[in-house]
């Protein structure tokens, strides 16, 4: 008996459409001392509202301890929401398990940060990207080669059959890194969630990966949600930005509009940080405002941007939480009472 090959794409929303949509998620991970007795809570996703149209890229930046990575992995399936809802093309992800999980994530591709880490290294690049072919049931040794050829091809490793005889230590890290993109390619996703995808990389290889990965989002038409604490990497990758602190998103726009007119004080300073090239004199010569993140077990009350911020008001800023859609023009939504 034979079975049928998955050979097109499942049905997905059109392009524009929100794909993914969350909506007041929450992640927090309880402290326990001695492994049981709780002590407090890590928030590191707190009210956090999101959607992802078909075929858009959209960036999630901020600094480390500031919540993305716990996002991306929440929007994964490999962190459960203690809060909110999250639907993707239409169907609650809340509660999945079992075979609906593991069709979910068949149509998620994800990108790591640490390529290395990422590739088991006792396996040959042949096995490490026919895995995935054998566990979502494409079938016949045939098709699994001819797909992993294809998605070799894609990410720039050929010839392919060279590649697939390396063992992911004799590959530079750029080239283990587009290995685990065109892992992420194999299963046809509709969504692709790249975590840090080039942190670990030298200098010389970053804007190469990037390129490729908006190559292949806009070649597939795919979602990319791209994680990132580097401001200076979004500019050409991504249609949309949001940035993220203390566990919330603090602002949101069209990444030329974020970046040419930010809204909020904390977005202000990184751009600060940056010296970015199009931001205007007076903003460049700001410094950015001194302290660290804040702690996500015992977060600031108010905005939790206060203890940092140059343009605090006292009596409201560290006592209201500002509501996160300010709209100082109409698809750019700011957390910030200075915008009330
Ligand atoms: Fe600064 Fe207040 Fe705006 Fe927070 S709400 S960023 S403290 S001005």
């Amino acid at each position: 008996m034979t079975t049928p090959q998955p050979s097109t794409r499942p049905p997905q929303a059109a392009p524009g459409e929100p794909l993914l949509c969350a909506e007041g998620l929450h992640t927090h991970f309880e402290l326990r001392q001695w492994g049981f007795v709780r002590v407090g809570s890590v928030r590191a996703v707190e009210g956090v509202d999101l959607t992802l149209g078909a075929g858009e890229a959209v960036a999630v930046v901020g600094e480390s301890g500031c919540g993305k990575s716990s996002l991306a992995r929440t929007l994964l399936g490999l962190h459960r929401p203690t809060g909110g809802t999250v639907r993707f093309d239409g169907t609650p992800l809340n509660g999945l398990s079992g075979r609906a999980l593991k069709r979910y994530r068949a149509r998620v591709g994800y990108v790591q940060q640490d390529p290395y880490g990422a590739l088991p290294p006792f396996m040959d690049i042949q096995r490490i990207l026919a895995e995935p072919l054998i566990i979502h049931g494409v079938r016949g040794r045939a098709e699994r080669e001819r797909r992993i050829d294809t998605a070799l091809a894609e990410v720039g490793l050929t010839p392919a059959a060279d590649t697939r005889r390396k063992f992911p230590h004799q590959l530079s890290g750029g080239q283990q890194q587009r290995v685990v993109i065109a892992r992420a390619l194999l299963l046809r996703p509709a969504m692709i969630i790249a975590d840090e995808p080039v942190s670990m990389l030298d200098a010389s290889v970053r804007v190469e990966i990037l390129e490729l990965l908006r190559r292949v989002q806009r070649e597939h038409r795919l979602a990319l949600l791209y994680i990132t604490h580097d401001l200076s990497t979004v500019r050409h990758y991504v249609d949309r930005a949001l940035v993220m602190y203390g566990g919330r998103i603090v602002e949101q726009a069209p990444v030329t509009d974020l970046l040419a007119r930010s809204g909020h004080p904390y977005t202000e300073a990184l751009l600060s940080a940056l010296g970015d090239p199009d931001a205007d004199n007076a903003r460049r010569q700001r410094e950015v405002p001194g302290g660290e993140p804040p702690s996500l077990v015992h977060p600031p009350s108010g905005c939790r941007f206060h203890p940092r911020c140059p343009h605090a008001m006292q009596g409201k800023c560290e006592v209201e939480p500002p509501p996160p859609d300010f709209r100082p023009r109409a698809d750019h939504r700011v957390a910030c009472w200075l915008h009330e």
